[in-house]
């Protein structure tokens, strides 16, 4: 069996803006379009998490929407377990759907308020004729509520989300996630809404989900904090491309383009000293609307002349890449 479950090469979206729209979003000159995902490839193996980080408007949810093929790439390919389904329809692509299902960032709004957990963790069964007998679709509910840690399962099922906390709601999320059998999780921001206190426990509860049921997922954060506990594997996206990738902890404990470090130094450490600690870059926000180029020069400390030519990812050391200039001088 291949141990490679997804493969996504140099995919690619573009959205295109109005003429009366375009100072709104920063475009420059004659660019018309905004470069949603640009050129972004990456693997993952079975059971592995790939987490991808970056602000909000870095593109990582239409990289989500494209890999579930809710959205159609301008370009590019995306293969699932050897088979290309970029372009698949019909029956093909209702099959890929269910070996790959999503859970999204808000519980109060993802799930319908007016069904019973019974009702909105089998719609998903319902939705691709699995199990056809009412009795079958009951005990896979069941069994994926288990799963979750939801117990006593028989009497959660019976419930409105609205008698549910956060942490219980997204579990329930998780659930209907899982109850189609995915093989690939894509989790957008799944704690992100929650308190402190129950995000961790959502994150043991998916960690120890992965190694039961070798489910891989796509982790997509803007929070590098939460990020290292479940991640095997990281790719730091910025206004649409990917920056850099590696193994996780290697990406974190030693990064190497400005834009991963200014995302570092911007996560908050409980310490009050730093508090007063200058942040080494400072994030800016829109200023990564450059048509050529490294897209982060306007907002990079260390810009230089050759920066205004496209970098591409380049390797640095075994499965690290970056694309930046400025990478074999280690500038940490
Ligand atoms: Fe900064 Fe240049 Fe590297 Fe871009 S390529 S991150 S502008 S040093």
């Amino acid at each position: 069996m291949l141990n490679e479950i997804l493969n996504v090469s140099n995919l690619r979206k573009y959205f295109h803006v109005k003429k009366s729209l375009r100072d709104s979003f920063h475009l420059h000159g004659d660019a018309q379009y905004i470069k949603a995902v640009d050129d972004v490839s990456f693997k993952i193996n079975r059971g592995e998490v790939l987490v991808i980080a970056g602000e909000s408007g870095s593109g990582k949810s239409t990289l989500a929407r494209l890999i579930l093929r809710a959205i159609e790439p301008d370009s590019g390919s995306i293969f699932f377990e050897g088979h290309d389904i970029t372009r698949k329809r019909g029956k093909g692509l209702k099959n890929f759907r269910t070996k790959i299902q999503m859970v999204q960032q808000d519980p109060y709004t993802s799930i319908d308020p007016r069904w019973r957990v019974m009702d909105i963790v089998s719609e998903p069964l319902a939705i691709h004729h699995l199990y056809f007998s009412r009795k079958e679709r009951e005990d896979e509910v069941i069994k994926a509520l288990e799963n979750v840690r939801l117990e006593p399962a028989s009497e959660i099922s019976n419930k409105f989300p609205h008698m549910l906390s956060g942490g219980q709601r997204q579990r329930v999320a998780l659930a209907r996630a899982l109850v189609v059998n995915p093989k690939i999780i894509v989790a957008d921001e799944p704690v992100s809404m929650l308190d402190i206190s129950v995000r961790a426990e959502i994150l043991q509860l998916m960690k120890a989900l992965k190694d039961k049921l070798q489910i891989s997922y796509i982790y997509i954060t803007h929070d590098l904090s939460t990020s290292r506990y479940i991640g095997d594997n990281i790719a730091i996206m910025y206004a649409g491309k990917i920056v850099e990738t590696g193994p996780i902890n290697q990406v974190l404990l030693n990064p190497l383009h400005p834009y991963t470090q200014a995302l570092i130094d911007a996560v908050s450490e409980p310490d009050p000293n730093d508090l007063q600690r200058e942040k080494t870059i400072r994030l800016k926000h829109g200023a990564s609307k450059t048509d050529v180029g490294c897209r982060f020069c306007q907002s990079c400390l260390y810009s230089m002349e050759i920066c205004s030519e496209d970098p591409i990812l380049e390797q640095k050391e075994t499965n690290h890449l970056v694309s930046c200039f400025l990478y074999p001088k280690l500038i940490r």
